[in-house]
């Protein structure tokens, strides 16, 4: 049966569907077969989307109270609910992603607008001591118009991680999702418009990086930016609002360590550390694609992992399997670049290549795939490959454990598994990470954990209560009393 959509996908600006002069196509990764025409909006439909969100934060959305704000994000929040399986089924055709994972993202896109109408309740400004006859007070106010940058890999989740706390602080967005997978964001647009959400207050503009992204990223009219992505448009993203002094939030890539010390239980590690490098597959930013583990059990958490990675069931995303394809043709051609890289003296355990079925060639599928003696300095030992490719380099103390998972530039989540807490909590304090996690493993864990990276993983965080206050500013009071 053909997916193909009869009619085009258009941008949400002002409340209203508008058309671009242009359209792209997005592909399902499971078929490598269209799934929809989308609007490719550039600088015009952007100053448009601007002008829509200054309107309604001049107008309606800074003169509402937090009570109002919260129940309207409430009612976001349960009509994401309500057309749960209808947008999960969207986001696994747009990703490629199992159907699980699709279900997984949708709920937690969901909880972010709980979570953003709950605690913009409890976002309080200070009084401040001073002279006695001065009273001195703070307000969050909202920042204006702000900016929404969103990579493929996770689109809805990441839309409403970033738009329900500065919609709750008060703000009005544009949202650019990336041209890969923009089918969920445009119907988040919708279902907020139904939720009672003024027209203009959430705009989404669907286009490509280079138009429509850097005509929003370079605007004169947007106060904030947050942007999740690559590096290296991290710092285009960077250049541009440093042009207009205004705030960016970035969310960058990883290298993520799973440290295994000798005294783990490895059968409670093996599973959780090949889940999370197959986890969509690979391609989530604080994937475990580094496992760093201690010599005396070297080879056997290898066989176990390995064992493991042999066992993964690969499939179309509606299928629901345990790994689905990768999001494009590209994509592929870049995970294969990396494992061809490889020298000698690194031993292939598992995996390589794309999976031999027949039935899966249209798709961008490739097996987990599992490397063992990677020299750290190597490229595979450096850089982000965001597919199933986990690089395995042995460890033979602690100090030397601590080095490795520092090794990077990036710094986005390590885990460390031992039985020993005292050790844990130090290893904890040595890894320089934006999470730490202990015996487990969280892709960024629940929407209440604050998120994001040291060194080039990225500044500022999304998630948790931290997330609400980056998207207000602080502006200072101070009243001179009178009295009889
Ligand atoms: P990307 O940087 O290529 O694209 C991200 C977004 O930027 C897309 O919407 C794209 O259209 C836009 N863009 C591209 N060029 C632009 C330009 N010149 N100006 C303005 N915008 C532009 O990243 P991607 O390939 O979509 O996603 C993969 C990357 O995202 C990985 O590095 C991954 O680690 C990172 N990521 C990070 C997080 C996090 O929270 N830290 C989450 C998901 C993904």
């Amino acid at each position: 049966m053909s997916t193909i959509p009869a009619e085009v996908r258009n941008a949400m600006i002002g409340g209203e569907p508008v058309a671009a002069a242009a359209t792209f196509a997005v592909v399902n990764p499971s078929t490598g077969e269209p799934l929809a025409e989308v609007a490719r909006c550039g600088a015009t439909e952007i100053d448009q989307a601007v002008a829509a969100a200054r309107h309604t934060f001049e107008t309606a959305w800074r003169k509402t109270t937090a009570v109002e704000r919260a129940r309207i994000l409430r009612r976001i929040g349960a009509l994401i609910e309500r057309d749960s399986e209808e947008l999960a089924r969207l986001e696994t055709l747009d990703t490629g992603k199992p159907l699980s994972q699709g279900r997984a993202d949708v709920r937690v896109a969901a909880r972010y607008f709980e979570y953003y109408a709950d605690t913009v309740e409890a976002l309080f400004g200070d009084t401040v001591p001073g002279p006695s006859d001065v009273l001195i007070y703070t307000l969050n106010e909202p920042f204006g118009v702000t900016g929404h940058i969103i990579p493929w890999n996770y689109p809805i989740q990441i839309s409403s991680r970033t738009a329900a706390p500065a919609l709750a602080a008060g703000n009005c967005c544009v949202l650019k999702p990336a041209e890969e997978a923009p089918l969920t964001s445009l119907r988040l647009a919708e279902l907020a418009l139904e939720a009672g959400l003024p027209p203009g207050a959430l705009n989404v503009v669907p286009g490509l990086g280079e138009e429509a992204g850097a005509a929003l990223a370079a605007h004169r009219g947007i106060d904030h930016l947050a942007f999740t992505g690559s590096v290296e448009v991290g710092r285009i993203v960077s250049r541009a609002a440093a042009e207009n002094v205004i705030p960016v939030t970035l969310e960058l890539g990883g290298k993520s360590p799973n440290l295994v010390l000798a005294d783990a239980d490895l059968e409670a590690a093996a599973p959780v550390i090949v889940n999370s490098i197959i986890q969509n597959a690979g391609q989530t930013c604080s994937a475990g694609s580094r496992l760093l583990v201690a010599e005396p059990i070297h080879e056997r958490l290898v066989e176990l992992v390995s064992e493991r990675m042999k066992t993964i069931s690969i499939g179309p995303g509606l299928d629901d399997p345990q790994l689905g394809p990768l999001i494009s043709a590209a994509q592929r051609d870049r995970v294969r670049g990396f494992v061809e890289s490889v020298g000698s003296g690194v031993h292939l355990v598992c995996g390589g290549s794309p999976p031999a079925d027949e039935k899966l060639r249209g798709g961008y599928f490739f097996q987990p795939t599992l490397f063992d003696g990677v020299a750290p300095e190597s490229k595979l030992g450096q850089e982000e490959v965001f597919g199933p490719v986990l690089a395995v380099t042995p460890f033979s103390d602690l100090e030397q454990a601590v080095r490795l998972a520092n090794a990077t530039d990036y710094g986005l989540i390590a885990a460390i598994w031992t039985t020993d807490v005292g050790r844990a909590h130090w290893l904890a304090r040595e890894v320089r990470a934006g999470q730490v996690y202990i015996n487990t493993y969280g892709a960024g864990g629940g929407v209440e954990l604050p998120f994001g990276g040291f060194k080039r993983s990225g500044h500022g965080r999304e998630k948790g209560f931290e997330a609400l206050r980056a998207y207000t500013q602080t502006k200072t009071i101070a009243v001179k009393l009178a009295g009889g």
